[in-house]
C-alpha cells in the first residue's frame, strides 16, 4: 500500500466542475485583479474568522511583510519570533528591514516559550509574531499580557491554523494583525500562490490595501513605498468555493488525529500537543517525536509511507539569519525537536484505512 503525505487531487476531483465554472465567469468578466471575486472572497473570510477587515495579499509571505510595515515596523526594530517555524516568519521580518531574534520553543508543542521570549527582550524590540505551528493554538491570553507589558505589538503568523479557536476566539484575531497563507497544502488552499492580512484596526486596513496595491490610495497617486502584492481574483474565487468546506475537513483531521492516538498507544513515540479545547487544534500537521527519526522514516518509506519533516533546520541556524547578521540566540529545544520530529500522512481525504495501515508499520518498526 502506498499513503501518500498530502493528496490534493482527492479534494479537487471534487470540485473540478465548480472551478472550471469560476474560470469561465473570470474570462467572460475580466476579474482578473482586485475586484468583485477578491472582496467576496475577504468578505467571506472576515466573517469566517470573526474580524472587521481582511486583505488579500499574494502569499502568506507577504501578508506578514505587509502587516509589519503596516504597523511601523522596520529599521532598527527587533521582532521576536519562534526559532521552529517555517523560514518565511523570519524572511518576512527581513524584508520589513527589521531584525528577527529567535526565541525557544517548549518541548511539548514546539510553539513560542514566553520565558525564553522575556531573555530575549532588548531595548530595540518592536513586536513579537507568534506561530499557531502545526495548527495548534497559541496560549494567547499569555501572549497578550506579556505583549503589553512590554509594549509589543502582536502579529499573529495563522499560516497554519485557518480556524483553530483560543477560546471563543479565531487565531488571527488576538494581535493588531493576523496572517494565513493560501499555498495549496495548507487547511484552506487555493490552486496556486495566495494568502490574506486579517484585523480589526480600520486605520491599518486602509495603510494594508495602499501597500499591497503599489502603495496608491487612488489609481496613479503613490504615497507610499507599496508592493504589487495582490490576491488573484481567479484564486479568489477559487478560494470562495473552498472556504465552504473548511470547517469540515478541519473536523476530518481532527477524528484522524483521534485515530492516531489511539492506534499508537503504548509505542514509545509523543503525538505532538492534545487539544486544549474544540478546535485549539486544527492539525494542519500530524507531528509526532521520536528517537533514530532518520531510521524511523527510511523504514516508513520503505513500507510506501512518505513523511515529512517540519522542520529540519530552526531558524536560528539557517544561513540567511546568518547572512543578515541576525543575532543567533541559542535555542536548545528547537535544536533537539528538528533532530526528532516527523510528520505522518494527514489531509482530509485521508481514509481509516489508510492510518491503520500507517500505524501497522510504526507498530512493527518498534516490535
Ligand atoms: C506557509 C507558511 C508561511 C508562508 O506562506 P506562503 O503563502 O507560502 O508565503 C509562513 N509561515 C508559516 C508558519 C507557514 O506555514
Amino acid at each position: 500500500m502506498k499513503v501518500p503525505f498530502v493528496d490534493l487531487l482527492r479534494q479537487h476531483r471534487a470540485l473540478a466542475k465548480s472551478f472550471q465554472k469560476q474560470l469561465a465567469y473570470t474570462i467572460a468578466n475580466n476579474h482578473f485583479i482586485l475586484g468583485k471575486p477578491v472582496e467576496a472572497f475577504e468578505q467571506a473570510f472576515a466573517r469566517h474568522v470573526g474580524v472587521g477587515f481582511a486583505v488579500g495579499v499574494a502569499s502568506g509571505t507577504e501578508a506578514l511583510h505587509l502587516s509589519l510595515r503596516a504597523a511601523g515596523v522596520g529599521e532598527g526594530d527587533e521582532v521576536l519570533i519562534p526559532s521552529m517555524t517555517f523560514a518565511a516568519t523570519a524572511l518576512a521580518v527581513l524584508y520589513a528591514g527589521a531584525t528577527p531574534v529567535t526565541v525557544d520553543v517548549q518541548s511539548e508543542n514546539a510553539l513560542i516559550d514566553l520565558q525564553d521570549a522575556g531573555k530575549a527582550i532588548s531595548p530595540r524590540t518592536k513586536a513579537i509574531i507568534p506561530v499557531h505551528l502545526y495548527g495548534q493554538s497559541c496560549d494567547m491570553d499569555q501572549i497578550m499580557a506579556f505583549a503589553t507589558k512590554h509594549h509589543l505589538k502582536v502579529i499573529e503568523d495563522a499560516c497554519q491554523s485557518h480556524g483553530s479557536l483560543w477560546g471563543k476566539k479565531a487565531t488571527g484575531t488576538y494581535g493588531i494583525a493576523g496572517c494565513y497563507s493560501f499555498y495549496p497544502s495548507k487547511n484552506l488552499g487555493a490552486l496556486g500562490d495566495g494568502g490574506m492580512i486579517v484585523t480589526n484596526d480600520a486605520a491599518l486596513h486602509q495603510k494594508l490595501l495602499m501597500l499591497r496595491n503599489y502603495g496608491q490610495p487612488q489609481k496613479y497617486r503613490h504615497e507610499t513605498l507599496g508592493f504589487n502584492s495582490r490576491l488573484d481574483g481567479l484564486q479568489a474565487s477559487f478560494l470562495s468555493l473552498k472556504l465552504r468546506h473548511l470547517k469540515r475537513w478541519n473536523r476530518l483531521r481532527q477524528k484522524h488525529a483521534a485515530r492516531y492516538r489511539q492506534k499508537l498507544k503504548g509505542l514509545p513515540i509523543q503525538l505532538f500537543a492534545q487539544e486544549k479545547q474544540l478546535d485549539g487544534h486544527i492539525y494542519h500537521l500530524l507531528v509526532i517525536r521520536a528517537q533514530q527519526r532518520e531510521k524511523l522514516q527510511t523504514y516508513l518509506s520503505s513500507q510506501g509511507i512518505e513523511t515529512n519533516i517540519h522542520y529540519p533546520i530552526p531558524i536560528h541556524a539557517q544561513g540567511f539569519m546568518k547572512e543578515a547578521n541576525a543575532p543567533q540566540r541559542p535555542c536548545p529545544v528547537a535544536d533537539g525537536l528538528s533532530k526528532e520530529i516527523l510528520s505522518l500522512p494527514m489531509f482530509p481525504e485521508l481514509t481509516p484505512k489508510e492510518i491503520d495501515y500507517v500505524c501497522q508499520a510504526l507498530h512493527a518498526y518498534f516490535k
